[in-house]
């Protein structure tokens, strides 16, 4: 049977973390198995249901590149379909109206908990074979019930949590249409994996209590019930359930912090699986991987400090331009003027290797669009007048070098042997002027993407 999986987020916020990482997972379950991936967006909360939280959803799923082959299907779409299966289901006796108001139910629930009992609603309107049901009361509108199964157990084999069982008289007959006709939750996933023909249900542990329901229900409506992987919940970095305290939950805000999609994708897809001892991995390599068996079933803990090497790591190896265009943006925040530096491509190159995020490589590229206030101490501390004779030399070579990193780091060694100075003695004080810092990338290369006039004028109080 053709693999097909979905993601199926209610849209009532944006699309955060643990979402995401089911998301990467249906659709690499999918890739793998050359199947079809769905999204279909659950917004039959119409309180809680934004048009904005569906865009966020979108833009969440297109910056990691998880496409989805059919969809989004709405629910809210749907309803003359859920409408047409409960009226079947009515008409062949696994489902029934109840006429039980709320007051009742209360009162039931209250007596029940009075006697130490679980509350639960207790069958009155169920039909049974030689049984009288109470007179329907006039003016009350029923809800419609599920005839859930009286005795033995529903169980399934969840492919990341092993054999769940859980006893059916544990099971209410749950309402499947409330009073005003509009279905319920648990009914309307149930006949959209079934329309669907969802073979395969990824989605997080906190649905693993709707689990039995939704097999029974699938069952009476004929349908094949999926193979389920109920995945962990994620934890922050300090163990705790992860939640807007930690920081960043919203997918798109990492986007905002400086992080590649692809190293936001390859850090979700080891959140909780794994394949050998393999960290780092494209996509491509994931969807070949991907399989359920390899899903911790212990909740993933969240580590920044990890997402952040492995950002850089993405971004080490970035292609140029590209890195240069996803840096744009953040120097523009910054309100640098780039037409007045080099290009944004060449920054990027030179700073690629020191910095875990964009955000971190802007703010070290401040300096090549800017001129750095040069702190007097700063400079004091690292300029020697013993090396000032050769700086002033330096610079007259530099008027007139080749302007390349390689006959640039020439001039620089051959001043500071011509001198008998040590290396830092000049490369420092050049280090300070020209970046107003006391660490940047190598002082040959700064030089380079600067440009002749712009170093030369940030060297003139050297010489
Ligand atoms: N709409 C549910 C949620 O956002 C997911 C339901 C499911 O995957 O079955 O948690």
């Amino acid at each position: 049977m053709p693999v097909r999986s979905r993601f199926a987020p209610s849209p009532t916020g944006f699309l955060h973390i643990g979402g995401a990482r089911t998301a990467l997972y249906a659709w690499a379950f999918a890739r793998r198995h050359a199947g079809t991936f769905i999204l279909r967006i659950e917004d039959t909360d119409v309180e809680r249901s934004t048009p904005e939280a569906v865009q966020a959803i979108l833009d969440g799923m297109q910056w990691l590149n998880l496409q989805h082959d059919e969809g989004p299907f709405f629910q809210m779409q749907r309803m003359p379909r859920y409408r047409e299966v409960i009226a079947q289901l009515l008409a062949d006796g696994r489902a029934y109206p109840c006429y039980m108001s709320a007051a009742e139910l209360d009162a039931l629930r209250e007596a029940q908990r009075a006697r130490n009992e679980k509350p639960r609603y207790d069958g009155t309107w169920r039909p049974e074979p030689g049984k009288a049901l109470p007179s329907i009361p006039e003016g009350v509108k029923p809800v419609v019930r599920f005839r859930n199964p009286v005795g033995g157990s529903v169980a399934w084999d969840d492919a990341v949590k092993g054999r769940i069982e859980i006893a059916n008289d544990e099971l209410d007959d749950l309402i499947i249409a409330r009073a005003d006709g509009t279905p319920t939750y648990n009914f309307c996933v149930c006949v959209d994996d079934w329309d669907m023909k969802i073979t395969h249900v990824i989605r997080g542990d906190d649905h693993v209590n709707n689990t039995p329901r939704q097999i029974n229900i699938l069952r009476a409506l004929g349908a094949e019930v999926p193979v389920y992987a109920h995945l962990s919940m994620i934890l922050g970095d300090d163990g705790q359930k992860l939640s807007k305290r930690h920081g960043a939950v919203s997918v798109m805000e990492y986007q905002a912090r400086g992080y590649l999609p692809e190293a936001v994708n390859n850090y979700l897809a080891r959140l909780g699986w794994s394949h050998g001892n393999d960290e780092v991995f494209s996509m491509d390599q994931f969807c070949q991987w991907f399989g359920l068996d390899h899903i911790t079933p212990s909740a993933a803990q969240f580590n920044t400090e990890k997402l952040d090497w492995l950002n850089g790591e993405y971004i080490k190896k970035a292609d140029s331009a590209r890195l240069g265009a996803l840096l744009r943006p953040f120097l523009e925040q910054a309100a640098l003027n780039l037409e007045a530096g080099p290009a944004v491509d060449r920054v990027a190159d030179l700073l690629r290797d020191r910095s875990p995020t964009l955000v971190a490589m802007a703010g070290q590229a401040h300096y090549f669009y800017a001129r750095p206030a040069v702190a007097p101490d700063l400079l004091a501390t690292h300029l020697a007048d013993a090396a000032r004779p050769a700086l002033a030399e330096l610079t007259g070579k530099l008027s007139t070098a080749e302007w390349n990193k390689a006959s640039l780091g020439a001039a620089i060694k051959a001043t500071v042997a011509a001198h008998g100075l040590k290396m830092p003695q000049i490369m420092m004080p050049l280090r300070v002027a020209l970046t107003g810092q006391g660490q940047s990338p190598s002082v040959d290369a700064v030089l380079e993407v600067l440009g002749r006039a712009e170093s030369l004028a940030r060297l003139k109080p050297l010489a």
